[in-house]
């Protein structure tokens, strides 16, 4: 009965269709699934309604690129409204600012002598939230590198000549968004920013968690933030954060989140939910109930 809340689909920088991705969780038994695609929501609906065929649950979510102090940290947010009219406004910013930015990383790449034509990446992306994965696998495809890990190492990382910085949602802002849309807004993967100073500050701004358990954090890292989040009073939540075959294996079924993390999201999202628009029926904070398995 454990869940994965941290999972990319094709929509932004993952390999894996909703349905292959549902496939993979089923394999490994799992109860409660989220999509986190970056600076997006459409996978959420198609996953949902795989989801709900196979009695699987299924929560809502996106992983919003967001700056604190001009540090970079990533927001997770859960149990969103995707129909939500502010929430899809600014996604829909945040997509064009990655569109342009890949013109931008392809246009330094030709000044390299690389010749990489951006309707390729896009072609190959096929999706509204880009990345620097997609320029990588671009790269690969075309010769100019034997990997992913060679794209990012020659081009791609910050401070390499392919780099673009970009612009990104404060993340006392992406907080008040993601409650605006009736959301949680959660801490992603903190042993990977190295940013705990700013944990005081966005928890006093409202964040309502740390995603302690993560496929890179060590027992240490996990034990480390599982203290802070008493500390705080603070949802702990886990996830894979798998991106298909983007990344060599599949890291799905690295983190196997414990159900009682789950009720505890669940319950503080239901006490929001009814606080915004009175009573509400168990379970209607889920973008869909699932159904019994056949
Ligand atoms: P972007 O949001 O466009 O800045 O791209 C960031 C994404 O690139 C991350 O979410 C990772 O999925 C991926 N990424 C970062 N570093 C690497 C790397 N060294 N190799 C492969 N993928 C990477
Ligand atoms: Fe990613
Ligand atoms: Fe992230
Ligand atoms: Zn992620």
């Amino acid at each position: 009965m454990f869940a994965d809340l941290h999972l990319h689909t094709l929509y932004s920088d993952g390999t894996y269709s909703p349905e292959e991705l549902v496939a993979a969780a089923q394999q490994l038994q799992f109860q409660t699934l989220a999509v986190t695609d970056h600076d997006t929501v459409e996978g959420c609906a198609p996953t949902a309604e795989i989801c709900a065929r196979l009695g699987i649950e299924f929560i809502t979510g996106t992983e919003l690129t967001a700056e604190f102090n001009g540090q970079e940290v990533h927001i997770l947010a859960y149990f969103l409204d995707i129909t939500n009219p502010k929430l899809l406004q600014a996604l829909a910013r945040f997509q064009i600012v990655r569109q342009n930015r890949i013109r931008e990383m392809v246009a330094r790449l030709n000044r390299l002598s690389i010749p990489l034509d951006a309707e390729l990446v896009f072609a190959l992306a096929n999706c509204r939230s880009p990345g620097r994965p997609h320029v990588g696998r671009a790269l690969v495809q075309a010769g100019y590198c034997a990997d992913l890990d060679e794209a990012f190492e020659r081009f791609l990382k910050k401070h390499r000549p392919a780099w673009v910085p970009k612009f990104k949602i404060s993340a006392l802002d992406s907080i008040e968004l993601i409650h605006g849309a009736g959301g949680l807004a959660i801490m992603a993967h903190p042993g990977l920013n190295h940013y705990d100073d700013a944990i005081p500050e966005l928890v006093e701004a409202g964040m309502d968690g740390l995603e302690c358990f993560h496929t890179k954090h060590s027992p240490e890292a996990c034990e480390h933030y599982l203290r802070l989040a008493r500390d705080h009073r603070l949802l702990v939540t886990g996830g894979s954060d798998c991106h298909g075959w983007s990344k060599g294996r599949p890291t799905i079924g690295s983190v196997r989140l414990a159900p009682e993390y789950v009720e505890r999201l669940k319950a503080r999202s239901r006490d929001i939910k009814a606080k915004a628009n009175g009573p509400l029926c168990p379970g209607e904070t889920l973008l869909c109930s699932p159904s019994r398995r056949s």
